[in-house]
């Protein structure tokens, strides 16, 4: 977990500031981001980063200390940016709740320092307290999308959050979510939780059961069990790892996140073992991302069965084992085979997501060998007709695929326990079509959303 934003070279940690730190990163933290507020800060935050391999420093100028910024000062800050260990320019942004500066000196200062941000191709850390729409519109007028950032300890409304979202920036959720009658609590269910980041604000804001009491970077936990609970059935372990891979790609920071072939979401473990595919689907999320819930799923070689059965730990302990990932996994079916003979023997429940076309791919009958080690077949289907599916799917056999895959459906609902269609929900597939279709064959019909994977 990353608390992405702590204000540990404030006076509040003068006198046990290397305890604190140390009982983050021995109690499950890996990275901390040290916010600047104004010139002296964002020294000390850069020297905090220095002393600390896991620390990474923000300089910038506070809305609070926008009076103060000078051209004398701003040149500073360019020069502090420079250094390695800086991983944004923050916090900046508008503050109409306290206004400690002038309002303009705080849209000034806010503008200079997203044309800094720009020219150092650095993300921006940015504070808004009831300022949401007047800082929106000056994050678009200054095309700030092109850096992107953080929107830190987010309390606006979810059409603000969806917004933000839309120009390239993060949430940053903390303490106050934990808060009875939290509105950011909705608005995080709402939102993809691929654009959230946790964060304490230390000394500020702590969690309950602190709350009234000094925060320090270890409570990152707290907030992260109580987003996981509003997540359900995500589980801590999923959104702590999506939130740790969002916050290492907003501030561009190396996790080391290898290629995964045993990968487990909620209470299922799923198996990548194949990159291959013989479909070229124009909504693929391989075509925008390598990484599916927090997983980085693209592999450097296509696994061995060694390498896939040591990936498994603790079958058991799933609901399901589901042979899915980046690829269609009946390319590989010999290994697929084998290694739904392992779980079976171990009782293991085995689903298998497939586009349907093995019985094309394999030119025979795939179906009957794999009786007595799938127990569920998923099958995309993805569209109600064969044009569609040529034009949407790309499949590399032509127009022969769509009345294939309606076969392999057929095939399956005759000989395994159970068969699922999934098709998706996108305006020209016809819905009505398709439930005609999965009646006629005697299966499940599941309407997928396209854009949420895993
Ligand atoms: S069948 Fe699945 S893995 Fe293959 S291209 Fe289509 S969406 Fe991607
Ligand atoms: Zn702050």
């Amino acid at each position: 977990m990353i608390d992405t934003h702590a204000h540990l070279d404030f006076k509040q940690f003068d006198q046990d500031r290397s305890k604190v730190i140390d009982y983050a990163f021995s109690n499950g933290v890996e990275k901390i981001i040290n916010i600047g507020v104004d010139l002296e800060s964002s020294k000390g935050s850069v020297k905090l980063a220095q002393e600390h391999d896991r620390i990474y420093a923000t300089v910038g100028f506070h809305p609070h200390d926008a009076k103060s910024l000078t051209e004398e000062s701003l040149k500073r800050i360019a020069d502090l940016a420079k250094h390695k260990k800086v991983a944004a320019i923050g916090e900046i942004g508008l503050d109409f709740y306290r206004d400690l500066s002038p309002r303009e000196d705080q849209a000034s200062a806010f503008r200079k320092q997203i044309d800094l941000a720009k020219d150092l191709g650095l993300p921006l850390v940015v504070h808004v307290r009831e300022a949401w729409e007047q800082a929106l519109t000056i994050l678009r007028e200054t095309e700030a999308s092109e850096v992107g950032g953080v929107l830190h300890s987010f309390s606006g409304n979810l059409e603000q959050a969806k917004t933000a979202q839309d120009m390239g920036f993060y949430l940053g959720l903390n303490g106050t979510l934990t808060y009875p009658n939290s509105r950011t609590q909705s608005v995080a269910r709402e939102v993809s939780l691929d654009t959230i980041v946790v964060e304490t604000d230390c000394p500020f804001l702590s969690p309950i059961p602190h709350r009234g009491k000094r925060n320090q970077p270890a409570y990152v936990r707290l907030v992260l069990e109580k987003l996981s609970g509003l997540l359900h059935p995500l589980t801590f372990q999923d959104v702590e790892r999506i939130t740790t891979l969002n916050a290492c790609r907003l501030f561009g920071l190396n996790h080391g996140f290898a290629g995964r072939i045993a990968y487990p979401i909620r209470d299922s473990l799923y198996l990548n073992i194949t990159n291959q595919c013989s479909n070229a689907c124009l909504f693929c999320v391989r075509n925008r991302t390598d990484f599916v819930k927090g997983h980085n799923l693209r592999l450097d070689h296509e696994p061995t069965y060694r390498e896939v059965i040591d990936s498994i730990n603790h079958a058991n302990s799933y609901r399901e084992v589901v042979f899915c990932g980046y690829g269609e996994p009946t390319i590989r079916l010999d290994l697929l085979k084998e290694v739904a003979q392992h779980l079976k023997r171990k009782n293991v429940e085995v689903r298998l997501n497939t586009n349907g076309q093995g019985n094309l791919i394999h030119k025979r009958n795939i179906v009957p060998e794999l009786v007595g080690l799938i127990d569920t077949v998923s099958i995309s289907l993805n569209v109600d007709d064969d044009e569609k599916y040529e034009r949407l799917c790309q499949p590399r056999f032509g127009d022969n695929a769509f009345g294939q895959v309606v076969a392999f459906a057929r095939e399956s609902k005759r000989l395994l326990p159970r068969t699922i269609l999934t098709v998706l929900d996108m305006p020209e597939v016809d819905l009505k079509k398709c439930e005609k279709l999965s009646r006629e064959l005697g299966v499940e019909l599941r309407i997928r959303d396209y854009n949420k994977v895993g």
